[in-house]
């Protein structure tokens, strides 16, 4: 079973909390702040024969004694070893077949040292023992399923990569296309280029994403209002329903809806409740005889 990442986040755009009140704790989706990541309501993933691959050799390689040291040096004769049984000596014929850079394995080969997913790739390509290679020589792993595999252990992030025009116009074209449009803010980042250089270079497509990105953000506010509106109008509700005095504070007490200065929607949700009950309380107020003098009493018209 394939274990998610905890930076994983199956919550709404419109459910993340702002960055700088992200929560850092245990077991607690740190973008939406859902306990035990409940955000994540995606069933669980069976792992690839792949994935379980490079997990157990991990695995193994973590379980090697803490005394135990690897030196450089044992790894290049062990990769040696290995160019030479499994791939003629040719150390690009190593690279290439097991899908890493062309020179790759020579470079390791040389003295550099390798990053543990691209060894990972060419160990299982090679069905070579990664943990017998780090000592120094080639043993063959007893299972050889996964050998002559070409196999990605780290995908490469092609959406840094590609910054060339096309792509660039292409992605701006599917994003003011996308559910949840991008600002070009968040469209440059993403795509690892400078935040002027979509409008620079693309006016047209760009003017599109802005256009649906306004009309999307407009409609979840409307949204996000709409709800707020009908949680605060049934909390208040129920608190006339038991002849409690309807204020701000209660009313958001019992929505469990606070209206942070931040969630404007909410505000003005609170607002829209509190004018339709206000001036009802504050007409009965004024049929007595502790009618208060205010701003809000002028909303009702007296009735006398
Ligand atoms: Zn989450």
């Amino acid at each position: 079973m394939k274990l998610r990442s905890s930076d994983h986040c199956g919550a709404a755009a419109s459910d993340k909390l702002p960055v700088h009140k992200r929560p850092a704790i245990g077991g607690v989706c740190a973008q939406c702040g859902s306990l035990g990541f409940k955000c994540i309501t995606a069933p669980a993933e069976a792992a690839s024969p792949q994935e379980v691959w490079v997990a157990t050799q991990a695995a193994r390689l973590l379980a090697t004694p803490v005394d135990s040291t690897f030196e450089l040096a044992d790894l290049q004769s062990g990769l040696k070893e290995l160019v030479d049984r499994t791939y003629d000596g040719s150390v690009v014929a190593a690279s290439l077949s097991s899908g890493l850079a062309r020179a790759s394995v020579h470079s390791w080969v040389a003295g550099a040292r390798p990053g543990l997913p691209w060894l990972l790739q060419l160990c299982m390509h090679a069905g070579a023992d990664p943990v017998a290679l780090l000592g120094g020589s080639f043993v063959a792993l007893p299972d050889q399923a996964l050998s002559g595999r070409q196999y990605e252990v780290l995908p490469r992030d092609y959406k840094f990569a590609a910054t060339d025009d096309a792509t660039i116009r292409q992605r701006l074209t599917e994003a003011s296309q996308a559910a949840e449009p991008p600002s070009i803010r968040e469209f440059a980042r993403e795509c690892g280029i400078h935040v002027d250089t979509p409008r620079q270079r693309f006016p047209a497509e760009v003017t599109l994403l802005a256009a649906a990105r306004k009309s999307y953000v407009e409609r979840l506010n409307e949204e996000r209002y709409q709800a707020a509106v009908q949680a605060y109008r049934a909390a208040a509700k129920a608190l006339a329903a038991e002849g409690m005095t309807i204020h701000i504070k209660r009313v958001q007490e019992r929505s469990g809806l606070v209206a942070f200065s931040q969630h404007r929607s909410r505000v003005r949700a609170l607002r829209t409740v509190m004018a339709e009950f206000r001036p009802k309380e504050e007409e009965e107020a004024g049929q007595g005889a502790t009618r208060r003098k205010g701003s809000v009493s002028a909303l009702a018209p007296n009735p006398c």
